[in-house]
């Protein structure tokens, strides 16, 4: 990109080398890090605002603790349900739980509201985050039993990021090469991860 400024894109802080996740490590991917040549990357980790500390125990939306909009699978269905998506757990219905059974919903729904408030407060229109993420997954999810299933559904800050317009792309869309959807980039395609 020549020129100008370059547009603000929400990055999920593991994907560009920031030790947040919740073994206290990183999943850094080079395509996403190579955006910076063209946009001015905002890394947020929404489980972090959320309160939550590093390393800290793995979490997992529990699908089947959905209740109170029937058989909504995410936040996203919440929302078009009539509830909202802005991490109010009585609308939502959603619970998300540790391992161990600790209920952190509270401190999910909080990150994903401060993520959404950088957002606005950048302009941010487009969120590359970390796929299969109960926070920042979007399009697929692990299904709550911690096991490896994986079942559709979004993660609570993708969902209320999607639910207030900003678009929610992963790292695999970045890899294939999607980064020319990306508002205000150039035409070339993503190169190599680390
Ligand atoms: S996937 Fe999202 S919530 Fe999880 S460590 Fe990365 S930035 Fe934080």
């Amino acid at each position: 990109m020549s020129g100008g400024t370059k547009p603000p894109v929400l990055v999920s802080a593991c994907l560009v080398g920031l030790p947040v996740r919740f073994d206290g490590g990183c999943r850094r991917v080079g395509a996403v890090l190579a955006l910076a040549d063209s946009h001015t990357l905002i890394p947020v980790c929404p489980e972090q605002l959320g309160g939550l500390s590093t390393p800290r125990a793995p979490a997992e939306i529990q699908f089947d603790k959905v209740g109170t909009v029937g058989d909504a699978a995410t936040v996203d269905d919440a929302a078009s349900n009539g509830g909202t998506a802005t991490g109010d757990t009585a609308s939502s219905g959603l619970t998300v739980a540790t391992r161990d059974g600790r209920d952190v919903t509270v401190e999910f729904e909080r990150g994903a509201r401060a993520v959404a408030d950088i957002a606005r407060l950048v302009g941010a229109k487009v969120a590359v985050l970390k796929a299969r993420s109960p926070s920042c997954g979007c399009g697929e999810m692990y299904d709550g039993t911690f096991t490896g299933t994986l079942r559709p559904g979004s993660g609570v800050t993708a969902a209320l990021l999607e639910w207030e317009g900003v678009r929610v792309l992963n790292e695999d869309d970045i890899r294939a090469g999607h980064r020319t959807i990306l508002a205000g980039s150039d035409e070339t395609p993503a190169q190599g991860d680390a």
